[in-house]
């Protein structure tokens, strides 16, 4: 079975995502205002004699709409997860790659036409670095800087 998107799985994402909204909206401000679909993703499941076991491919990810999913959907982006991990993740997880996906969100007024964009991260770091420091980076209870 190639790539499919769980309609059920979704739906769950999609409550995250309202909740994770509602929880920062000042943080959140322009996705609280954007129309968001939630997909999750299951990968192509593995052949039978793969020795491996299946991994997810991503975390969670951010799209603009296309022009045309605008026109059918009157959706802004589209927030993927990756449904294998998503199922093994846990609240805590989920919350933080959803707010991460989310905070790429940006409103821009543009000859008085809304225009959708997507935000750059204000801080750029080696995942390494993060894992390593994590005592320094949040020394206050909050981490510093973004992750
Ligand atoms: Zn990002």
């Amino acid at each position: 079975m190639g790539k499919y998107y769980d309609e059920k799985t979704s739906a769950e994402v999609g409550k995250y995502g309202h909740r994770v909204i509602e929880d920062n909206k000042d943080t959140l401000y322009d996705a609280g205002l954007a129309s968001i679909a939630y997909l999750a993703q299951y990968p192509t499941t593995i052949a039978d004699d793969s020795k491996k076991p299946p991994r997810p491919k991503f975390t969670a990810k951010l799209m603009k709409a296309s022009l045309e999913v605008v026109a059918i959907s009157k959706k802004n982006y589209i927030l993927v997860v990756d449904g294998l991990w998503w199922d093994t993740a846990d609240a805590t997880d989920r919350e933080k790659e959803i707010m991460h996906c989310l905070l790429h969100i940006k409103q821009v007024i543009k000859d008085s036409e809304v225009v959708w964009k997507m935000k750059k991260h204000d801080v750029e770091e080696f995942s390494v670095i993060l894992a390593k420091y994590y005592d320094y980076i949040h020394k206050d209870g909050e981490p510093n800087e973004g992750n």
